[in-house]
């Protein structure tokens, strides 16, 4: 089974910082990581292999600093990794990103499965997994915290709020990944020494087959108009009572007061 992992590098924060003048991500003074649901869909990866062997790629785009990601999924046990990075590819929306990861998808390809996270705890849309199904033609299962292969299908857990779903997909799929039981597995020390000596493959404009009416600002719909922090106004009201009972009946009171209950 071919797997390809796609991972994005963020800022290690849910705090994330918009430049009100350019509205994109402020990055300087924020270290950054692998998007935490995308390492769980490394470990998704590593688990298919190990069930049925096969190889797992990752693949993420960014600057060239988001190679100490790739670097981590081979640490933890991916066969090989690709970076898609081109000052062209910069101000790309999500259905441009989508467009260039699945251009890179079919260029490194073919991949029975391909993982994303659900979203990415920045840019926080949870489009580009889905759109990329779309721009492959391919089937796309949402929400999923648990896989396991049926054949020469996968049996995918999905996630609801209030119930699982049990689901069988017929390859090639896009998976988006959920943060389940089995969580990201730790790098060995041997992993880190190979993954260190491990070669990146990097993949520029010129490499990759795209449109370039379909890239960077050009390619992308989505214009910014605003950014802003919601603004929240809480106020506070303190319960008092003499006893428990009549802290309980101050609160009951205050609550239906405010048509709470
Ligand atoms: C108008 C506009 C302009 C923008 N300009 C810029 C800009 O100039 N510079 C910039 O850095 N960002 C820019 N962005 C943000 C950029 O579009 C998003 O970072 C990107 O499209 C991913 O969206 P997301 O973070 O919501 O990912 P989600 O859809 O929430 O991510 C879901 C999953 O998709 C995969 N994924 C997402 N992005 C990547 C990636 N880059 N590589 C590999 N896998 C990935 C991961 O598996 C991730 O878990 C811009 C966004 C908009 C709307």
């Amino acid at each position: 089974m071919k797997i390809l992992v796609c991972v994005k590098q963020v800022p290690d924060t849910t705090e994330i910082k918009i430049d009100p003048v350019t509205n994109t991500l402020i990055r300087t003074g924020v270290p950054s990581i692998m998007n935490p649901f995308d390492a769980y869909a490394v470990e998704q990866a590593l688990r298919l292999k190990e069930a049925a062997g096969g190889t797992v790629s990752v693949v993420s785009m960014g600057p060239p600093q988001a190679m100490s990601i790739l670097t981590d999924a081979l640490a933890m046990g991916a066969d090989e990794a690709h970076l898609i990075t081109d000052r062209r590819f910069g101000g790309s929306d999500t259905l441009a990103t989508s467009y260039i990861l699945s251009c890179a998808v079919r260029q490194l390809g073919p991949f029975d499965v391909i993982l994303c996270g659900k979203q990415a705890i920045d840019g926080d849309t949870g489009q580009v997994g889905p759109e990329m199904a779309e721009h492959l033609g391919i089937a796309q299962v949402t929400y999923v915290s648990q896989l396991r292969p049926d054949g020469d299908r996968l049996e995918a857990v999905r996630e609801h709020p209030d119930r699982q779903e049990i689901l069988s997909v017929a390859l090639p799929a896009v998976i988006t990944v959920v943060k389940g039981e089995e969580r990201p597995r730790f790098e060995t020390i041997r992993g880190r020494l190979k993954a260190n000596r491990q070669e990146i493959g990097i993949l520029d404009r010129e490499a990759l087959p795209v449109e370039d009416e379909k890239i960077g600002l050009t390619g992308s719909p989505t214009k910014v108009k605003r950014t802003f922090t919601p603004e929240r106004h809480a106020e506070c009201v303190w319960v008092e009572g003499e006893s428990a009972k009549d802290q309980a009946k101050a609160l009951c009171q205050a609550l239906s007061r405010a048509h709470v209950i």
